[in-house]
């Protein structure tokens, strides 16, 4: 019999508990995935590129009928047909499955993909879900529209939420408990362990939205998590360049979730998995220096007249800073800050503007800083939104922070005077 000339075998071994609980150190983030899927021959000489190369493909050739029949009992991670992927796909795959210490994982074609394929996975007609007061929009507009509609009911629940509370919410039917840490827009940080203990008595799947804190600084599946949802396009893609979605499973979950995944046709381009692979060797260090100029920005916006407080789960007056700290081995550069009493969004319209090194756009996890004006109030209905003033998120990129602060600086004397 003929196998397939490339690829590792078709399951991935699990890895050891031990291997679990370290967190990925630069080493990992460096080779993860690397050789093992990379390996390419070209007339018998066995070279191996320091990168996966971009292998394109829909058909794949088969030189036999039992080559065939081999290839289509071993789909996962094997050649079988573009859509189950290539090695460009399955090392990033791999190295994904390393440094989150997990099972096995999937790619999708966005970080909504992602999330939208995992709960459906997860939930049938007559289900209820509970789903984070503070989840990215998209996610929370899915659960009112889409699962809805197969009737599937979602309960909103607040994500400072303790054990006890998450007890009284959950139902006989509740088949999948989305966790979101820290929230989108406001950065709220959740008991991860708590919860997911309380969904674990009550046999309920724990599906962690990991987009912020990505593998480097938060491990979802060492705190009770069944599977970490990447939206890769942000710090793991990190040069918003691309779209792309990875979601991480352990063991009792892989089955169900690949199988749904593949026959929803999720599926990503070899470019954009490449893309992925290459942002991620540098994830360490940009992370590192996200969140050192991160914190630098956030503590001087702390101390300004205009604004009231500054939402970073890293600050310590900040609701759940206690939990990021005991789970967390880092914050990464998105946060907001809300402004005091009596300013307006034709304020901060003016301040935002013309803001020279801080771009306006939606997504977040390039090297470059953004700012975005948003308002929480239609997106919540466990926790109404109660802030004094408008709210401003930051994502800080690589610049200078004299730069970004100097440029801010700039950008309040525009916002008007001290109220
Ligand atoms: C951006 C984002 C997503 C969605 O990712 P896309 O790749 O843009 O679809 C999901 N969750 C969080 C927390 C995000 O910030």
């Amino acid at each position: 019999m003929t196998l397939p000339p490339f690829g590792p075998p078709a399951t991935v071994p699990a890895m050891s508990d031990d291997a679990k609980k370290s967190p990925p150190k630069d080493t990992a983030i460096t080779n993860a995935g690397r050789p093992k899927s990379g390996a390419t021959g070209y007339r018998g000489r066995d070279k191996e590129m320091v990168n996966t190369p971009v292998y394109r493909a829909s058909t794949i050739l088969y030189d036999s009928v039992e080559d065939l029949q081999f290839a289509t009992k071993h789909k996962n991670r094997n050649f079988y047909y573009g859509r189950r992927g290539t090695p460009t796909q399955w090392s990033l795959r791999d190295a994904m499955v390393e440094l989150d210490g997990g099972h096995d994982a999937l790619l999708h074609p966005s970080g909504l993909a992602a999330i939208t394929t995992a709960l459906y996975a997860f939930c049938r007609a007559g289900d209820h879900i509970l789903m984070p007061d503070t989840a990215y929009e998209p996610t929370r507009i899915f659960c009112n529209i889409a699962l809805r509609k197969i009737g599937v009911e979602t309960t909103f629940y607040d994500p400072l939420i303790t054990a006890e509370g998450m007890e009284s919410l959950m139902q006989e039917n509740t088949s999948v408990v989305f966790v979101e840490t820290p929230g989108s827009l406001t950065f709220e940080v959740s008991d991860l362990p708590a919860i997911a203990r309380v969904a674990k008595k009550h046999g309920a799947k724990v599906l962690v939205d990991n987009t912020w804190g990505t593998p480097l600084f938060f491990r979802p599946l060492e705190h009770g998590a069944d599977m970490v949802i990447h939206a890769a396009t942000k710090y793991i893609v990190g040069h918003s360049d691309a779209m792309l979605g990875i979601t991480v499973c352990n063991e009792a979950s892989w089955d169900v979730f690949q199988r749904q995944s593949f026959v929803m046709g999720q599926a990503v381009a070899p470019d954009d998995a490449y893309l992925a692979s290459r942002g991620l060797r540098t994830l360490a260090v940009r992370m590192r220096q996200h969140e050192e100029n991160g914190l630098k920005v956030a503590n001087w916006l702390a101390g300004r007249p205009e604004v009231d407080h500054v939402r970073h789960p890293a600050l310590e007056s900040f609701p759940g800073h206690d939990v990021w700290k005991r789970d967390f081995d880092g914050a990464s550069g998105l946060f907001s800050i809300v402004l005091k009493e009596g300013y307006t969004d034709d304020n901060v319209t003016a301040m935002v503007d013309d803001l020279q090194l801080f771009g306006m756009g939606y997504s977040w996890g390039g090297f470059e800083s953004l700012v975005l004006p948003a308002d929480p109030t239609g997106e919540r209905t466990a926790v109404p939104w109660d802030a004094p003033g408008p709210l401003i998120r930051f994502h800080i990129g690589l610049e200078d922070t004299d730069d970004l602060i100097a440029d801010l600086d700039a950008g309040f004397e525009r916002l008007g005077k001290e109220i």
